[in-house]
C-alpha cells in the first residue's frame, strides 16, 4: 500500500493541485499551531454545558458535564467537536507571532498548512487565515499525518520541517520520514506542561519566535 492509497480523497486532491517550488518545505499544522484552539474549545463547551478538564492531552474522556467529573461519551464528543468546527473556525484567534514567522519563512521556504478537519469545514477555516493575514496553502486530512507528509515532500526539496501539537501525529510523521524536522509545538501553556517529552524530535516549543530561529538556524546551514 502506499501513502497515497492511505489519504482521503479530498487531501489527494488539494496536494495534487499544490504548486510548489524546488525549496525547503515546512509543513505546519493549524489547531493549536497558528490559531488558539483549546481556549476557544473551552469557551464552546461551556456554551454546551460541558468543560474540559486538562489532566492529560485527550478530548475522549476529558470532556466533562458542567458541575462535575463525569465524563461525556464519545459519540457526545465527536458532536461536540464538529459543532465546534461548524460555529467556530471562522473566528480562532491567531496564535502571538505566528503569521510574522510564517511571513519571514516564506522568504526561503514552501509553506503547506496541514489541518485535520472534515473537508467541508476548509472554506471556513481559509476565510479565517487569510482575514488573519495567514495566506498559504491549506490541505485537510484525516488521522495520522504521516502519508500526507510523504506526499507533500514529493512536491518539494529539502529540508522538510513538520509541526504539531498532537503527539499521535508527530510520532507518525517521525517514523515516516525520519529526516524531517519535528517540531512538537503546542500554544496552550497547560497542555505543554502535561504532554510527555517525544524522543527523536528536533524541538519542543510554545513560543514562535524560538521555532522561528531554529527553523532559520537549520536553513542556514543547508
Ligand atoms: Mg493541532
Amino acid at each position: 500500500m502506499t501513502g497515497m492509497d492511505q489519504l482521503d480523497r479530498a487531501t489527494r486532491e488539494q496536494i495534487a493541485a499544490l504548486d510548489l517550488r524546488s525549496q525547503p518545505l515546512i509543513i505546519c499544522d493549524v489547531d493549536e499551531v497558528l490559531l488558539n484552539f483549546v481556549e476557544a474549545l473551552e469557551g464552546h463547551l461551556d456554551r454546551n454545558g460541558f468543560w474540559l478538564d486538562k489532566r492529560s492531552f485527550a478530548l475522549n474522556g476529558n470532556i466533562k458535564y458542567l458541575g462535575g467529573h463525569d465524563p461525556a461519551d464519545t459519540d457526545q464528543v465527536r458532536n461536540l467537536i464538529y459543532s465546534f468546527f461548524a460555529e467556530e473556525t471562522a473566528n480562532l484567534t491567531p496564535v502571538v507571532g505566528a503569521r510574522e514567522a510564517l511571513d519571514t519563512l516564506a522568504e526561503r521556504a514552501e509553506i503547506v498548512l496541514l489541518t485535520n478537519m472534515p473537508d467541508r469545514f476548509r472554506a471556513a477555516r481559509l476565510e479565517n487565515l487569510t482575514g488573519h493575514g495567514i495566506h498559504h496553502p491549506v490541505v485537510t486530512n484525516t488521522g495520522p499525518k504521516g502519508p500526507a507528509v510523504i506526499e507533500i515532500s514529493r512536491k518539494s526539496g529539502n529540508p522538510v520541517f513538520f509541526l504539531d501539537d498532537t503527539p499521535g501525529n508527530v510520532s507518525s510523521v517521525k517514523s515516516a520520514m525520519p529526516d524531517a524536522h519535528i517540531i512538537h509545538f503546542i500554544a496552550d501553556p497547560k497542555f505543554a506542561e502535561l504532554v510527555e517529552h517525544i524522543d527523536g524530535i528536533s524541538l519542543r516549543s510554545s513560543n514562535w519566535p524560538e521555532t522561528l530561529d531554529y527553523i532559520v538556524s537549520v536553513l542556514d546551514q543547508t
